[in-house]
């Protein structure tokens, strides 16, 4: 008797085919399964059997013998547990084997047969569906299936609610996906709202910047001045993400065993990792590689709070992913790809102990305490930041609260869209334009020309940096509608590239 069971594995952000073939046949009786390492197939044994006699089947007592192909995937965890009890019921004739048909099963056992959750849910029920196939997951899982659920998933708490669907005794119903992933309504109001943040009239223009090109901002400034409070309104100012984006991220999520809540659908995530995380916690990785902050941060915002607490070492893995958008990760003879498109955010004291250049404390920081605390962060590193900015101190009036609040993220998120119109027109975000490219999108007047190039010699920019002033001037002027780079685009552009300017100074701001 042979009976045939579909399940998927997890590799990365993919949950490819694994096919669960049940024989039994005459002589001792024994299970053997081929196709899982030793470890697994040790626990799966014993977990399916008891799973299969307290929930009151027949343990066949027959020689069983259980493949799982193709012999090449990791398959790691239990997820195979409820599949290989289903090919035993089927190939033993206690449920029947056409019942099967069409519809995939994952799940871990528990001893009394209830189904454990698992990770990595919604790209198995993408796979399935494109199979053709329906997918049967545990009751737990539910939630972040039903993100996918197209009414192709099932989901049961225990091996006899499964069996009572396959024979038809008790149908399950399919998942619902929930009205607030459905439409093209968004969550996008439910994020913090930029219009709390009062005052900081340049630090939320330069957010508004960073929004609209794409680009990777760093702020610098004393601590309690709003840093991590703007950032942290930079994803509500994004444009929404569209479906194909938010299933991308909820997947990322799921992989990861952090699904993504409905509420959340088609908000750019915003991650911000503590300085102490290590590169794994950062980038991805383990014996079965899970993603890192930075996938998590996928289509949305990594905010680095501290940056030169971080390691060292664990900053400069960030220079790779930060050009190619997504992260390898090699584990024994498999390489594993995340995705890792993210923009970011980071956030820096002025000096160690924070208060350089501030009107009121004075700085108790040595020249050469600067510039050690700086230089943690490698030029290399600080390349890759379009936008420096000062979050200054603000006036009292301010802090207490007299001023006008600002604009809402809503209004703001208006012109961000406006300016990413026009640059989906060009083919790319400004802070990707590069070559040619570049070129054509920031074609300079003779005077323009001229201006920025007494500039370069007076600030001492290298033609990176050039080419950094040049993408954010395009920036400013997609903001205003306009097709040329003018004047007060480059003169504000350069003016966001303050830690530039102070080159060689020992002190990040002048006072
Ligand atoms: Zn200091």
């Amino acid at each position: 008797m042979l009976a045939i069971v579909h399940s998927r594995a997890s590799i990365g952000v993919s949950a490819p085919d694994v096919t669960v073939e049940v024989h039994l046949s005459g002589g001792l009786p024994a299970l053997s399964i081929v196709g899982l390492p030793e470890t697994g197939v040790r626990e799966s044994k014993d977990r399916v059997r008891s799973a299969l006699l307290n929930a009151g089947f027949e343990f066949p007592a027959r020689r069983i013998t259980i493949n799982l192909a193709p012999a090449d995937l990791p398959k790691e965890g239990g997820r195979f547990d409820l599949p290989i009890a289903l090919g035993i019921l089927a190939a033993s004739g206690q449920i029947p084997a056409e019942s099967l048909k069409g519809l995939e099963f994952m799940g871990e056992l528990s001893l009394d047969g209830a189904l454990r959750p698992l990770k990595g849910v919604l790209p198995a029920v993408l796979a399935a569906r494109e199979a053709g196939r329906s997918l049967l997951i545990p009751q737990d899982n539910t939630e972040e299936a039903a993100l996918a659920s197209n009414n192709d998933v099932l989901a049961a708490s225990h091996i006899l609610t499964v069996c009572e669907h396959l024979t038809g005794k008790a149908k399950l119903v399919p998942v619902a996906r929930p009205e607030a992933t459905a439409g093209q309504s968004s969550s996008m109001n439910a994020l913090a709202d930029l219009s709390d943040v009062r005052g900081q009239q340049v630090p939320r223009r330069a957010l508004e910047v960073a929004a609209a090109g794409g680009h990777n901002l760093l702020f610098f400034g004393p601590p309690g001045t709003g840093k991590s409070m703007l950032a942290s309104r930079l994803p509500g100012i994004l444009p929404a993400l569209d479906d194909a984006a938010a299933m991308e991220v909820a997947s990322v999520h799921s992989v990861a065993g952090h699904p993504l809540k409905p509420g959340g659908w088609r908000q750019p995530p915003f991650r911000s990792p503590h300085h102490t995380a290590s590169a794994v916690a950062l980038v991805g990785g383990g014996s079965s590689p899970r993603p890192g902050e930075i996938s998590l941060a996928h289509r949305g915002v990594l905010f680095l709070d501290e940056l030169p607490e971080f390691e060292r070492r664990v900053l400069e893995v960030l220079r790779e992913p930060m050009e190619s958008g997504e992260i390898a990760i090699s584990r024994a003879a498999r390489q594993v790809t995340f995705p890792a498109k993210f923009q970011v955010v980071a956030a820096m004291n002025p000096c160690p102990c924070g208060y350089s250049g501030h009107p009121n404390i004075e700085c108790r920081c040595s020249p050469a305490q600067v510039m050690r605390y700086r230089s943690k962060i490698s030029g290399p590193l600080l390349d890759r930041f379009d936008l420096h900015v000062e979050v200054p101190v603000q006036a009292g009036d301010v802090l207490l609260g007299r001023s006008e609040p600002g604009e809402s993220s809503a209004v703001v998120r208006a012109r961000v869209l406006n300016a990413r119109a026009r640059q989906t027109e060009r083919g790319c975000l400004n802070a990707s334009l590069a070559g040619k490219g570049l070129d054509e999108a920031c074609r300079l007047d003779a005077g323009s020309e001229k201006l920025l190039a007494s500039a370069m010699e007076r600030l001492g920019l290298s033609a990176r940096a050039l080419h950094r002033i040049l993408r954010v001037a395009r920036t400013l002027a997609d903001l205003e509608g306009q097709d040329n780079l003018a004047r007060h685009h480059l003169m504000e552009a350069l003016g966001y590239r303050q830690l530039d300017r102070q080159e060689g100074q020992g002190s990040l701001i002048s006072a």
